[in-house]
């Protein structure tokens, strides 16, 4: 088959494998074939990863940051000459477009390790004066051995969003990517090696949920930073808390989108698509609770409706598609089972809502309009192709309903009106804003959420303090006298 990969796993800078572990079938979303058979990580495999990414622990440590920055430019530099076969890759596993697996995902993995290349060399410590002339400094150390758990919806971004931090701080990395999606962080590891990365220093294992839990219970390993559900996050976060490890946590949201009268309309409209129906609206940070003031709703659906009839559903393989499959059969009942809530519940189904008439798992972006605050699609998150458009009056409103969620990872406002906006974007509670656009996340930007979307930062300078332990060493030069 075309995208088996060599091997399961790599681990000491090698592909391994068991085929005694539990298969573990990849499945083509858009047309729902198999098109690989990997296995699941046994005791014996796992044990071999945790052993390695211990022991690589000194030898990375040790290396300067222009050495542990040369390998991540270079990575970077051989993603990017290897984007449209990991871009082909990323599109057979998930389904998503090939036109944004491109730019999203082979292109988007790159810029991170170029971005985190660039800050290995600025992660220092701090030089601090004391009281006749004593001194302390400090001492960024990397915290070891750190474990990353990945989602699917963006394999290899997630792979590169825990790896490029932790490699440019001196961590070893296991990384468990999703069951559904195992195929482009095995890439990575390849492309990381080929950079120059010592053995052992970055490993894949595949697996289900609980090949993760055992390796976060593992005394070995420093750190654990999840990319999942708010669900998986509880559990994973009690897990680590057992051993005080680490934690980063990248769960889910029910982001607020928010169109004031004043918006341009063709930009708000934009925003609203972007940040439902990218990657067929499975993505984190979605903005799917779509508020709309009175007197621009009946212009904004309108013109909503018009935009979708123009989307190009169909073959992701198909560079003309802008909108693909959803990952898994699994993915696209828990989809149907919330429009049919919508339904039930008294919302009004004005786009979509049915599959399309082919294999694979094809759903039409769906849109309701009518909808309260307290109907099941506006308070959990679906995770697909649902938009729920609900209107208000004025400023001091909405903000109260947009903040009426557990969830805090994402929010955007669109307006004309400079002083509104910032006002809006301070009032959010959630971890990322946007004002006048919706959903882009560049590497330089701390990215990650509040309330139950989440624990600590990716991306950006801000994710360097959840790599690194801080170490104080005090200094004096003075005579030193005890009471005895
Ligand atoms: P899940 O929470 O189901 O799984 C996430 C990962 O955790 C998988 O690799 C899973 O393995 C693993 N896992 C499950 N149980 C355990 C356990 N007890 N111990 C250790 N690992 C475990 O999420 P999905 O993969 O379904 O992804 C969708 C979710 O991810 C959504 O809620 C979405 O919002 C969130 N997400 C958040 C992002 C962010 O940056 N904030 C970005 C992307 C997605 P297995 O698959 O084998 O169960």
């Amino acid at each position: 088959m075309k995208y088996q990969p060599e091997a399961s796993h790599f681990i000491n800078g090698a592909y391994l494998d068991d085929t005694s572990g539990k298969p573990i079938e990849v499945i083509y979303p858009g047309s729902g074939k198999v098109i690989a058979t990997l296995h699941s990580a046994t005791h014996t495999i796992v044990e071999e990863a945790l052993r390695g990414g211990d022991a690589a622990k000194v030898i990375w440590r040790e290396a300067t940051s222009a050495e542990r920055s040369r390998v991540l430019s270079a990575a970077s530099r051989i993603l990017r000459e290897r984007a449209a076969e990991l871009a082909e890759l990323e599109t057979q596993n998930t389904g998503k477009p090939i036109q944004e697996t491109i730019v999203a995902d082979a292109g988007a993995a790159a810029d991170l390790l170029e971005y985190f290349g660039s800050v290995a060399a600025s992660i220092t410590g701090d030089y601090i004066p004391l009281a006749n002339g004593d001194f302390a400094y400090t001492v960024p150390e990397p915290v070891g051995l750190c474990v990353g758990i990945g989602a699917w919806n963006y394999p290899l971004q997630i792979a590169c969003a825990k790896a490029a931090p932790a490699l440019a701080c001196g961590n070893t990395v296991i990384f468990k990517p999703s069951e559904i999606t195992p195929l482009t962080a095995l890439k990575l590891a390849e492309v990381l090696h080929q950079a120059g990365l010592p053995p052992g220093v970055f490993n894949v294992v595949q697996g289900y949920g609980e090949v993760g839990a055992t390796l976060i219970a593992d005394p070995r390993v420093a750190k654990v930073s999840l990319t999942g559900s708010v669900a998986t996050g509880k559990r994973v976060y009690a897990a680590a808390a057992e051993g005080m490890k680490r934690v980063t946590m990248e769960l889910g949201g029910k982001s607020p989108l928010i169109v004031f009268d004043d918006a341009d309309l063709e930009t708000a409209v934009s925003g609203a698509i972007l940040g439902n129906f990218y990657s067929s609206g499975q993505v984190c940070s979605n903005g799917t609770r779509v508020f709309v003031q009175k007197g621009i709703k009946t212009a904004f659906t309108e013109r909503l409706l018009q935009r979708l009839s123009l989307a190009k559903i169909g073959d992701p393989m198909d560079p003309e598609t802008n909108f693909g499959p959803l990952i898994s059969e699994r993915q696209l009942q828990i989809v149907r089972s919330y429009i049919e809530k919508g339904i039930g519940e008294g919302a009004n189904l004005v786009h979509g809502g049915i599959q399309l008439n082919r294999a694979g798992y094809y759903l039409y972006p769906t849109v309701f309009t009518e909808v309260d605050d307290r109907m099941t699609i506006a308070r959990e998150e679906i995770f697909g192709p649902v938009m729920s458009v609900l209107d208000f009056d004025t400023e001091e409103e909405v903000i109260g309903r947009a903040n009426a969620t557990e969830f805090g990872l994402a929010a955007g406002v669109f307006t004309a009106n400079l002083a509104r906006a910032h006002r809006v974007a301070k009032a959010f509670e959630s971890g990322t804003c946007y004002i006048n656009t919706y959903n882009v996340s560049p590497p330089e930007t701390p990215f990650g959420g509040s309330k139950l979307s989440g624990v600590g930062r990716e991306n950006s300078k801000a994710a360097i303090q959840h790599y690194t332990e801080m170490k104080t060493v005090l200094v004096s030069v003075n005579e030193l006298s005890a009471p005895y």
